[in-house]
């Protein structure tokens, strides 16, 4: 079987932006020494939490730490998923972090084994080192009807290239290059068979050897044949779920972006990780451990966490940080209660970590850092105000007020949120406290 990467396609998009309520996270605020600063990269206050993710960070990034646990136990809105997210944007490029709601692995198109292997082959990768392969051998002349790229020339194209296969690969993403590197008949070019890049070489091959603007790091050398070669070592990261799905769809990488990526067969897994040992031992490939975060943790059931149990001793097992907010629970699909919902066999393998509750003063801050992301602006007396109701209530429910606020305050054509505005706010939107208030005093009233 001919197992592929589809690493060309995929290059471009092993990390996603992540835009909404941590927009405003960019690291954990580390300096050297992996101290946290008080306010930095987005994140304010707690410093425990902060300097032993630094910690967990740096063995990830070392490659030290596989296969290991960790969880972040604490209240709600305390930046749990805020500092697993600061996490991921210290992890460089290359390294995989995938993040899911446990809630997600109970889905009617998959069983709960199969999610959380997905999830945890998205948190491996495998850095790949390629060769990119540039043509050559004898002439072949190929038929391209340039109509069908709008361009109104026909012709006859002569493509130097031994490998027709790498020709009709490429379809229209070659059609595409050539007509805008604006080749004619009896160009030479040169196709990049891992990226389907065209360049001209010029019409005749004395031309060709000149040909210079292919990058620093390309070389042509003559071959006894007197053609020209060109080769250059490319390393890119894909997940081993990538090239799982990949292999298994007859779309190929299109799968991916159909998102519809259903179940793959363990057969399938074993020769991809054959072959991605192979790659190993030839030095072609490497294993990039990365990280898999769980948020409500707790909505995992016993069978999952068994599966979690023996998953974190295979071989290709990524960091995985797990997130709480419960105190003592039953751990789902048992009678039995344990501290976070979690099992013990579980919780004596993971590294704790608590999160506390924030103090009147970073909350300020926070607010502040929200407003500057959102671009709304506070009175003095609003920022106090939002402040104490954050308080009151919960650091969510305050941060969410400041976007209600700003479009109270634009009704009143000003930029500026002033207190009235967030009170209005306030009083369409209520806090969980309330809710439950309001619940009770409608209790006989309402059918749930
Ligand atoms: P839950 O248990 O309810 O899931 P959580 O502990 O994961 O809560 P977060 O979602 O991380 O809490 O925090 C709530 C909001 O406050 C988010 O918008 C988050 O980005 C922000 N936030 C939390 N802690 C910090 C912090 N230390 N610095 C900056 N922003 C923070």
């Amino acid at each position: 079987m001919q197992i592929s990467t589809g690493t060309s396609e995929l290059r471009d998009i092993t990390k996603m932006e992540r835009i909404g309520a941590h927009s405003h996270v960019h690291g954990l605020g580390l300096d050297d020494r992996l101290e946290p600063r008080a306010n930095s990269q987005g994140l304010v206050g707690q410093a425990k939490a902060r300097k032993a993710a630094g910690m967990i960070l740096k063995m990830v990034q070392e490659g030290k730490i596989a296969g290991r646990a960790m969880l972040f136990a604490g209240p709600p809105s305390t930046g749990k998923t805020a500092i697993a997210l600061g996490m991921a944007q210290s992890l460089g490029p290359d390294v995989p972090f995938t993040m899911i709601a446990a809630s997600e692995v109970f889905s009617l198109s998959m069983s709960k084994t199969e999610a959380l292997t997905q999830a945890f082959r998205r948190s491996i990768g495998v850095r790949i080192k390629e060769e990119t392969e540039l043509i050559e051998g004898q002439v072949v002349e190929i038929q391209i009807d340039r109509s069908l790229t709008g361009a109104t020339k026909t012709g006859k194209l002569t493509i130097k290239t031994t490998d027709m296969e790498t020709v009709y690969d490429l379809g229209m993403k070659m059609i595409e290059a050539l007509t805008k590197e604006k080749v004619l008949a009896g160009d030479v070019i040169a196709i990049d068979k891992t990226s389907g890049k065209v360049t001209k070489l010029g019409r005749s091959f004395a031309q060709s050897r000149d040909y210079d603007a292919m990058g620093a790091d390309t070389k042509f050398v003559q071959c006894p044949e007197g053609e020209i070669q060109k080769r250059k070592e490319v390393v890119h990261t894909v997940s081993l779920h990538e090239i799982d799905v990949i292999n298994s769809r007859t779309q190929g990488f299109l799968a991916l972006f159909a998102g519809d990526t259903g179940e793959i067969k363990p057969e399938l897994r074993n020769q991809i990780n054959a072959k991605v040992a192979e790659w190993r031992e030839e030095g072609k490939a490497e294993i990039v451990p990365g990280v898999l975060f769980i948020d409500e943790v707790h909505m995992l059931d016993i069978e999952c966490f068994s599966f979690l149990n023996r998953a974190l001793e295979g071989d290709l097992a990524p960091l995985v940080i797990m997130a709480s907010n419960r105190g003592m629970a039953r751990i789902r699909g048992t009678k039995f209660r344990s501290p976070h919902g979690l099992p013990m066999d579980l919780l004596d393998r993971v590294l704790i970590v608590s999160t506390k509750p924030y103090s009147e003063e970073d909350i300020q801050q926070i607010i502040q850092i929200r407003c500057q992301e959102e671009d709304v602006q506070l009175t003095a007396d609003a920022a106090n105000v939002l402040t104490s109701m954050a308080m009151q209530t919960t650091l969510r429910y305050a941060l969410n007020l400041i976007a209600c606020s700003r479009v109270i305050a634009r009704k009143r054509k000003v930029e500026q949120v002033d207190v009235e505005d967030l009170r209005r706010a306030y009083s369409y939107f209520m806090d969980e406290k309330r809710s439950v208030q309001w619940l009770k005093e409608q209790q006989g009233s309402l059918v749930f």
